[in-house]
């Protein structure tokens, strides 16, 4: 089994998420007493938020490679950034790095293809909604085109993104809202809403609504473990 390296803290919360998803993968299919082997690095989300508000793109992009070095000098035969938004950096980081970046966007895009989705709604940070680091790598890429909320919409779910979910705090009221749009977004010919943000599925399950999510922390995980594996 190859050692799966994580690039963590952004935020904690979705670092437990992917912990258990990685140690739930490994035993899946290998049973027993198995788990995944791991190396994290766990960075302080507050200097990274910091960052992103100033749009400092490139100091953020200069962390988060020497962090992943760190987890490569851990012994990691891979990275993972676990979170969507941070991929924005994900060329800095992974030109600071000899081992392969699992691309958050691509292990979701892969899914998507399987399942035949042409027209996704995407869910996530308004960096996520609103630049082209993600949303042009699913339709350049994958071919998959990507419908976002609308102004008002996208700033409900960054907000909440934010002042809650990165803070551990789930709302139901939030949950309602964030169900009012994955419908809107299916109204417009969604067939699969992406949750483009790491934390999101502490909030909405598939269980919460007919219209298929697209869980990028479980989707991430799942490209590892498979990748860790295949040895
Ligand atoms: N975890 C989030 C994401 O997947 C947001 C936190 C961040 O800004 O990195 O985009």
């Amino acid at each position: 089994m190859r050692v799966i390296g994580v690039l963590g803290g952004m935020s904690w919360e979705s670092t437990q998420g992917y912990y258990r998803a990685l140690n739930e993968g490994v035993k899946a299919t290998l049973g027993g007493f198995h788990s995944a082997k791991i190396a994290m690095i766990s960075v302080d989300f507050a200097e990274i938020e910091a960052l992103q508000q100033q749009g400092d793109w490139n100091a953020a992009g200069d962390l988060l490679a020497s962090a992943a070095q760190s987890v490569e000098r851990a012994g990691a035969d891979c990275l993972l950034i676990a979170t969507n938004t941070m991929h924005k950096v994900a060329p800095a980081v992974a030109k600071a790095i000899t081992i392969p970046l699992l691309h958050i966007a691509d292990a979701t895009a892969e899914q998507l293809q399987t399942d035949g989705i042409t027209r996704v709604g995407l869910l996530g940070t308004r960096f996520t909604m609103e630049q082209d680091f993600y949303i042009g790598r699913l339709e350049e890429q994958f071919g998959i085109e990507v419908v976002v909320p609308d102004q008002p919409e996208r700033d409900v779910v960054n907000q909440i993104i934010y002042q809650e979910l990165c803070q551990g705090r789930i709302e139901d009221d939030s949950r309602q809202r964030y169900l009012a749009i994955i419908d809107s977004l299916h109204a417009q010919g969604a067939q699969a809403v992406i949750l483009g943000c790491t934390e999101i599925a502490m909030l909405v399950s598939q269980r919460d609504t007919p219209v298929p999510l697209y869980d990028t922390t479980a989707l991430h995980a799942q490209k590892a473990v498979a990748w860790a594996l295949s040895d």
